[in-house]
């Protein structure tokens, strides 16, 4: 990148990021709001909470609209990038209302595409190794076309995704739209809900609580885990990123670990005896997903820096302080 653009990169902007109050959306709004930018957080509050950006409510750069994505949204004034994260995440979330789900993910992002368009704003998609499916080879590589079954409780989220995919690379085709992808990898930390439903808040719960940890199948699939700092950092490494960083960039932590490793590993970090239970395999359900990250490393300089075990350290730590406060008292995992 020419030294001009990245002044003007470095200037402080106008930005939305529509699910900034979610567990991924509001690490980025702190990160924004830390580098002096002016934040507009837009999100229902579907599977997001307040509490998450609550320290931010009176700060001068940042306001929040409660608003849903699948409606038309008007913004004043000058935009300069927006971050579209609004849609759940967790697989018991996102099935909950699967048709719901699905226009989330594409009425969302024509709608925020047509702010962008109107603003000659760039945006970067929340898009998802979901778009690799069941993938048949290991690492997934951008250019993997992956294994989804369109027909299944996973595919509101899966074909979602994909479907926001097709409609960014359309709008930056015929509408000149400056758009990004990012395919994010599973991410935890601080911040996810409880009663979540994912791997590892349910396994850090349980432990902490000394319920038993239920794993899913043999606990033999695999799965990638990036920590949430990291995939903050990479998310505003693509936004920054030059034009030719317009087709989709994977971010996550390559290091590839079974369910029976990442319990195991939970059981050591919080010294718990919870015993561990065997459940059903919920359909569909990916046997492995580890990201080929080399276009994030060439293109923008990328690679994640927190372990797993120094990153579980963290997600332990905050749920064990929300634990002792009471604060997952009103959350059941599942
Ligand atoms: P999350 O559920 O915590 O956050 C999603 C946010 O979007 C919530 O605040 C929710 O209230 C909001 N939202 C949902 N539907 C909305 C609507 N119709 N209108 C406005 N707001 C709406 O999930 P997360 O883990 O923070 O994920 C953030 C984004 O990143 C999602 O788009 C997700 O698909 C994507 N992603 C996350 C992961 C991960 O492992 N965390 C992996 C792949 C992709
Ligand atoms: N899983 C599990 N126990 C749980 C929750 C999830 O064994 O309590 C498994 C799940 O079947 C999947 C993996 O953990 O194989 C990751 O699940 P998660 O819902 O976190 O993410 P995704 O399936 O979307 O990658």
């Amino acid at each position: 990148m020419s030294s001009a653009a990245t002044i003007l990169r470095r200037r402080p902007r106008r930005i939305l990021v529509a699910g900034g109050s979610g567990f991924v959306g509001s690490h980025l709004c702190d990160a924004l709001i830390e580098k002096g930018h002016r934040v507009i957080c837009v999100d229902n509050l579907e599977t997001g909470r307040i509490e998450n950006i609550e320290h931010l409510l009176g700060h001068p750069n940042f306001s929040f609209r409660s608003h849903d994505v699948t409606l038309p949204l008007r913004i004043p004034g000058v935009l300069h990038e927006i971050y579209n994260l609004a849609c759940p995440a967790s697989p018991p979330k996102y099935q909950i209302d699967p048709v719901r789900t699905f226009r989330t993910s594409v009425i969302g992002a024509i709608n925020l595409l047509n702010i962008a368009r109107e603003k000659s704003a760039r945006i970067l998609q929340a898009s998802t190794s979901e778009v690799y499916g069941d993938p048949e080879i290991s690492p997934q590589p951008e250019n993997y076309r992956g294994s989804v079954n369109t027909y299944g409780p996973r595919a509101c989220y899966d074909e979602g995704k994909r479907a926001a995919e097709t409609l960014f690379h359309d709008y930056a085709e015929c509408h000149g739209v400056d758009t990004r992808i990012a395919r994010i990898f599973n991410t935890y930390g601080p911040r996810m809900c409880a009663d979540d439903g994912r791997v590892v808040s349910n396994f850090v719960v349980q432990a902490l609580s000394g319920s038993d940890m239920t794993i899913y199948g043999t606990g033999q699939q695999t799965r990638s885990f990036c920590y949430v700092d990291d995939l903050v950092a990479g998310l505003q490494a693509l936004m920054a990123s030059p034009s030719e960083c317009a087709a989709p960039v994977n971010l996550g932590n390559p290091g590839e670990f079974t369910m029976l490793e990442l319990v195991k590993l939970v059981l050591e970090k919080t010294g718990s005896r919870s015993s561990l239970v065997y459940c059903d395999l919920p359909v569909d359900d990916p046997r492995q997903r580890r990201p080929d990250i080399t276009r994030a490393q060439n293109w923008l300089g990328w690679s994640p820096r927190v372990s797993l075990r120094e990153g579980l350290e963290h997600t332990i730590a905050y749920f064990a302080t929300e634990l002792s406060q009471g604060g997952l008292a009103h959350q059941r995992v599942s």
